[in-house]
């Protein structure tokens, strides 16, 4: 029953937050979310906000469902915890095991269960380094990852990402790691048709397997769509390249999936919808709708072979596998299947959004729009024409960021980059709200910031 005052008075006496500013927090305070509603959240003062980026990518399925509650509460009351290390199991995790092969692609039939999304870049690297040691190949170390990838926080996950700001606070990243540009056309690729500049970004991967040697290098590691990055969509040409130069050198391929997964581009997965063959995928976020944690990493067949006959691998985590993130995510996943959400996001609701979204290309300051699936993203340019940015000093991103945030709609900010990534359940006339109020946001930005 506290006034949002004394939240944000207590908040700021003893929370340090995760990717925020304290100075800035304790100038203004933080927003406090007390309670979510199919695709809108309520704040302290009552206040009704679409959110626009499904928490953190992963209320796939809304604020609310009732038969992820229930799974939740029926598996608390039967077996509130139990681990998976020593050789023992629970139902839960035997039946998601089972249900992840059902749904991803085919030569997925293992699963190592984690806790999140950073835990399983942090088991695969462990893990690929293991595969190439029981080949008899331990020099093959490398990870080759892409700069302004996100991977996660914990410190392999951070160094996989390619993010300039979380390496230069940790020393990162650590030896093994080496990163090559990403293939973002709007902001790198001048002069480029899509088409080449996905394939020389695509042979960069090349370039730098044989500056390293073939042989020293373990894994490539990629986001289908490069999400906190800002919302980058590879040109056509990008994966099958990247595909073909993994398979001629033999380096195996992992797609980070924490995003992409579950229904977020149109497909069960990314790499579905961009005909990508990797030998790991990482899951995490829509996974559970985000309603309690998981993560999980997808072992293709050659591979899961050949970590199967190594002995034991020296891994895991109290919470690997929980039982009521299993028994939440076998709800969700169900529910995902009984709903046809994959087929309403393709045929029906992301065209519906994308074709709402491109009409916001037409105002002053948006320089390009893009999107697939569920996720979109708008460039906010000073010059529509030469696509120039507004300086830093003028903080345009942030500055539309926070006139959403007072119309009523999440949209995060990368740079002057507005992205969403909304639940996959919001509808028609929801979008549309989401549109109109993105709209409204843009133009008080622009009202600011072109005087
Ligand atoms: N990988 C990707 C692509 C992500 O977007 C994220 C989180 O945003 C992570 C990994 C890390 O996941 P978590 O925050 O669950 O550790």
């Amino acid at each position: 029953d506290l006034d949002t005052r004394e939240w944000q008075r207590r908040d700021a006496s003893h929370h340090l937050h995760p990717f925020t500013d304290h100075q800035q927090l304790r100038d203004k305070g933080a927003r406090i979310i007390t309670r979510g509603e199919g695709v809108y959240l309520i704040d302290s003062e009552g206040r009704r906000i679409l959110d626009g980026m499904a928490g953190l990518w992963c209320v796939n399925m809304g604020y609310g469902c009732e038969e992820l509650i229930a799974a939740a509460e029926r598996q608390m009351r039967e077996l509130p915890y139990y681990n998976l290390f020593f050789q023992t199991a629970h139902p839960p995790a035997i039946e998601l095991a089972s249900l992840l092969a059902e749904v991803t692609p085919p030569g997925f039939n293992q699963v190592f269960f984690t806790g999140s999304g950073s835990e399983c870049n942090d088991t695969v690297l462990r893990m690929v380094r293991h595969y190439w040691a029981c080949q008899g190949k331990p020099e093959r170390q490398v990870i080759i990852s892409r700069r302004n990838a996100y991977h996660g926080s914990t410190v392999a996950g951070a160094s996989l990402g390619g993010m300039r700001g979380m390496h230069e606070q940790g020393s990162l990243p650590i030896p093994g790691i080496v990163h090559i540009d990403q293939p973002y056309h709007f902001g790198e690729g001048q002069g480029m048709s899509p088409h080449e500049f996905g394939l020389a970004r695509a042979r960069q991967l090349e370039q730098k397997l044989l500056e390293l040697g073939p042989d020293k290098v373990a894994a490539f590691i990629g986001e289908p769509i490069q999400g906190a990055g800002g919302v980058i969509i590879p040109p056509e040409s990008y994966w099958p390249e990247v595909q073909r130069i993994c398979d001629h050198y033999g380096i195996l391929l992992i797609a980070d999936e924490v995003i992409c997964g579950f229904g977020r581009t149109g497909s069960w997965f990314g790499c579905d919808t961009f005909g990508i063959r990797p030998d790991f995928m990482c899951l995490a976020k829509g996974i559970t709708s985000g309603y309690v944690p998981l993560g999980a990493v997808m072992v293709s067949d050659r591979v899961a072979g050949v970590i199967e006959r190594g002995g034991e691998f020296a891994h895991g985590f109290t919470y690997s596998g929980h039982p009521v993130s299993c028994a939440v995510a076998i709800a969700n996943i169900r529910l995902m299947q009984k709903e046809s959400i994959v087929k309403r996001v393709h045929d029906r609701i992301a065209p519906y959004l994308q074709r709402r979204w491109a009409e916001l290309s037409a105002l002053p300051i948006v320089g390009e729009t893009r999107g697939k699936g569920m996720v979109a993203a708008l460039e906010i340019v000073q010059d529509k024409h030469s696509k120039t940015r507004f300086p830093a000093t003028a903080h345009a991103g942030l500055t539309c960021r926070e006139f959403c945030f007072d119309n009523g709609l999440v949209m995060r900010a990368v740079g002057d980059t507005m992205i969403i990534s909304p639940p996959l359940v919001i509808t028609e006339t929801e979008v549309d709200n989401l549109v109109d109020l993105a709209r409204r946001s843009l133009e008080l930005t622009a009202e600011r910031l072109l005087v």
